[in-house]
């Protein structure tokens, strides 16, 4: 089956806004094994979108549109893929209704060009819109599938994931091949070395490999092609792929498919009943903002100090005056005496600390620009660990943040083993 995606937005060629929607729905299209051929970007105007509306709905099978959905009179999708496919537009009861709720939840009056939303091309099934206001569509005709999902990502996500996959899935045929995929994901290894360590796994018989690199992290994908009759087999070959890379990579491996590395920390934290503080200097609060990223964080994560100065490092974290000026605040004793410091003033069972030199300026011969100490402190005493990244500012900052979960996550797995 052969797929076209259509995004309307006349912002999107104006450079302001990047069309990840086509990024987004290829993805989804292509694991589901139907090939994107085209993708097309057109501004909000009615002559070139009806062209190329015309264009993809005389050469594909499957056509998704996003954008052009709003009240206002350069929204134009619906109306003009209903002139191309010779249908007319009406007004769905339903949706008027679902509309007019949701101004009335808001307290609000509906403005009268909003009921352009709840006209569809005949023959539509509609796409319901929990979160905005503009329903999307699905038309049928002539062998030929038209999907219209809304602009705004997280209106067109949730509706794709919610009505058009299960669609999708629904009428592509058997025969066709899929793509099942798996992604492990590593932090604390390059490329190379990856590749050095895996070998021969790298080339595993009906398996493709690929090793992505991600800001702060490596991405191993694995990609087992199948049809639907095969995806047993497909999912087996990916199990033992992942079986035989674990065992080459260990600790390594963070996670998999959607898991993310504060998601993991979060998660053992939590099973185990640890508390964690953060003392950050040059993360200047990345590290409490990741920690503090999943909803229900509030179980593990007492707070944290912003130390940035020296003056705070002292004053609130107790930092040794005489370590400062000796050492300098870049250095293994800082980031201990700031682990050490953050974890008995909060009371938690582990705290962090991030001292280091983001750049571009700072760097010296002896502490050159990513130099990086991250601190731990635990029930069993304070360690510090120097990292030395390369990378702009906001690289080395990321790299930080990662480094230091990375750092609780190898702690509590050690701390398991030795029970
Ligand atoms: P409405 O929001 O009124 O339903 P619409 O469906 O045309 O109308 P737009 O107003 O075009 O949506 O877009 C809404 C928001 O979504 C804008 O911020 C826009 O930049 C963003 N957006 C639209 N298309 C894309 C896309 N392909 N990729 C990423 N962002 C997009
Ligand atoms: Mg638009």
């Amino acid at each position: 089956m052969k797929a076209e995606i259509v995004a309307t937005g006349t912002e999107l060629l104006l450079g302001e806004t990047l069309n990840t929607s086509a990024h987004y729905l290829t993805g989804k299209l292509s694991s589901l094994g139907i090939e994107v051929d085209y993708h097309t970007t057109v501004g909000d105007n009615p002559d070139r979108l009806e062209q190329i509306l015309r264009q993809a709905i005389g050469r594909t099978d499957l056509l998704v549109t996003t954008g052009g959905l709003g009240p206002t009179v350069d929204d134009l999708t619906k109306e003009l893929v209903a002139k191309v496919l010779d249908l007319k537009m009406e007004l769905d009861a339903f949706s008027l209704e679902q509309l007019k709720q949701f101004f009335a939840r808001r307290k609000a009056p509906m403005p009268l060009n909003n009921e352009k939303q709840v006209y569809f091309p005949t023959g539509s099934k509609i796409l319901p819109n929990p979160i905005g206001t503009a329903p999307g569509a699905i038309i049928k005709k002539n062998g030929k599938t038209v999907i219209i999902l809304p602009g705004p990502p997280f209106e067109m996500r949730p509706m794709f994931d919610t009505y058009v996959w299960p669609e999708l899935q629904r009428i592509i045929e058997p025969h066709t091949e899929r793509m099942n995929e798996r992604v492990l994901k590593v932090f604390g290894m390059g490329e190379s070395a990856i590749e050095e360590v895996l070998g021969e796994l790298m080339s595993l018989p009906n398996l493709t490999m690929a090793l992505l690199a991600k800001r702060a992290e490596m991405h191993i994908r694995l990609v087992a092609r199948s049809s639907q009759t095969t995806s047993g087999e497909a999912s087996d070959a990916l199990d033992r792929a992942e079986e035989k890379i674990r065992q080459r990579l260990g600790d390594k491996i963070f996670g998999r498919d959607q898991e993310t590395m504060i998601g993991i920390v979060g998660q053992t934290l939590r099973n185990k009943h640890l508390t964690i503080a953060s003392a950050e200097s040059c993360t200047g609060g990345l590290l409490g903002a990741a920690l503090t990223q999943e909803p229900g964080s509030s179980e593990f994560y007492l707070g944290g100090v912003v130390s940035y100065s020296n003056s705070v490092k002292q004053e609130i974290l107790g930092v040794n005056e005489d370590d400062l000026k000796k050492f300098g605040a870049v250095s293994e004793e800082v980031a201990k005496e700031m682990a050490a410091g953050v974890r008995s003033k909060v009371g938690s069972d582990l705290a962090i600390s991030t001292t280091g030199i983001a750049g571009p300026d700072g760097g010296s011969d002896q502490k050159p620009v990513g130099l990086v100490y991250i601190g731990l402190a635990t029930p069993e005493g304070v360690q510090a660990k120097r990292f030395q990244f390369y990378g702009e500012r906001e690289s080395v900052r990321q790299l930080t943040v990662q480094a230091a979960l990375n750092e609780v996550r190898q702690h509590m797995l050690n701390s398991e083993r030795r029970l």
